[in-house]
């Protein structure tokens, strides 16, 4: 067993501590990689704090995970010692279930391990995430980062990148798409960035006036600011796409009536209480609204490939970990620009 040090949550109502834990040698398909930054997702917030219920503690969060490959199994044949490496949202599927055959691992009918907050595939054997010094997967679940590429921007990717990639994707999002990205978060100022980057024409839907200059740096042609009424009803029916990213309860109706004749909604904000869903906007212009988990494993390498292809990074503030009890705080209150983080060479 290796010790790993770390960064727990003991109860949802207790600070983040110090924390060591083992975890296991690297067995023949095993890597190891030494976290050089971890993302700090709001999907980590919701559970430490118990939001979604059934969480489990001793917690360490991070699904956003980028470091550097420091030991390979003898079987493992995608990496060697020193390759740029990343861990997002999960560490291992069943493998065989028709959703993992069909790369949608995040779907599997199990057993599948979720990076924290969840068990190995042995059903037993607690996961612990990237608020950590290290972790060990198997290499089927670990993504390739390109040479050079900066990991504390990089990381974010692992969730809020493949999160937002894979329903613009979905739902066609090319040349001329129109896309509105509703929350300008962690998610969303990736939502923006991706958009872009596959040449859409990309609106900020936001409830933050002080977000408004950023969206257009981000690369968004346009911004409208969810509370004014006026803006609202001058851009309803524009849309062929939204992103949703908003963490809690909020008016979709609103936002679905910005969208054309059978727009979709892709709603990823995964809100602990449930939205009211009006059937009106719905019904009178044939419009859908669809769910999105993450991204499957090819599909979150395509991303990174994606990425690095176009230079499309997160905006990150990076924080030491001794830092994240004040950045949940700012989390909470939306103060972030736009991802904290976390350097783990400082743990
Ligand atoms: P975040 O950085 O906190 O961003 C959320 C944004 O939503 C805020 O910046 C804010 O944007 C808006 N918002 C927050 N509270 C609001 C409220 N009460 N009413 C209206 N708007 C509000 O969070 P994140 O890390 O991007 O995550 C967003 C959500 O996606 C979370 O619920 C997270 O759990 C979920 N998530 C889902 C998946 C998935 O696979 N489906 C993956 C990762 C995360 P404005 O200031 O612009 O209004
Ligand atoms: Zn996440
Ligand atoms: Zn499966």
């Amino acid at each position: 067993m290796g010790q790993a040090k770390a960064y727990a949550v003991m109860s949802p109502t207790t600070p983040f501590q110090p924390w060591t834990f083992d975890r296991r040698e690297p067995g023949d398909k095993d890597v190891r990689i030494e976290i050089a930054f971890c993302g700090i997702c709001h999907s980590d917030l919701h559970q430490a704090r118990d939001e979604w219920g059934g969480s489990k503690f001793p917690m360490v969060p991070g699904h956003e995970i980028s470091g550097r490959v420091t030991q390979v199994g003898k079987k493992v044949r995608k990496f060697k010692a020193g390759d740029l490496a990343g861990v997002g949202c999960l560490v291992d599927s069943c493998r065989k279930c028709e959703n993992c055959r069909r790369g949608l691992e995040q779907h599997c009918a199990g057993p599948v391990a979720f990076t924290y907050n969840g068990f190995e595939k042995d059903g037993k054997t607690p996961t612990q995430g990237g608020y950590s010094s290290h972790v060990v997967v198997d290499e089927a679940f670990v993504l390739k980062i390109a040479a050079g590429a900066p990991l504390e921007r990089t990381a974010p990717l692992l969730c809020a990148g493949i999160t937002t990639y894979s329903p613009l994707k979905r739902f066609g999002t090319r040349k001329g798409t129109r896309v509105g990205v509703l929350g300008l978060g962690g998610l969303g100022h990736m939502g923006v960035k991706l958009a872009a980057a596959m040449g859409a024409e990309v609106v900020v839907l936001s409830g933050s006036a002080a977000k408004k200059a950023d969206g257009k740096r981000l690369g968004a042609h346009d911004f409208v600011l969810t509370s004014d009424a006026a803006a609202m009803a001058k851009s309803a029916g524009r849309l062929d796409l939204i992103v949703d990213t908003v963490s809690a309860p909020h008016d979709i109706g609103a936002a679905l009536g910005l969208l054309k004749i059978g727009g979709t909604l892709a709603l990823v904000g995964a809100s602990p209480k449930p939205l009211e869903l009006p059937a009106f906007p719905l019904i009178m212009a044939r419009r859908q609204v669809a769910g999105s988990l993450i991204g499957g494993i090819a599909e979150t390498q395509e991303m990174l490939d994606f990425c690095a292809k176009k230079k499309v990074f997160a905006d990150v503030e990076v924080i030491p970990p001794a830092g994240i009890n004040a950045a949940y705080d700012r989390l909470v209150k939306g103060d972030v620009r736009y991802r904290f983080s976390i350097d783990l060479s400082k743990l």
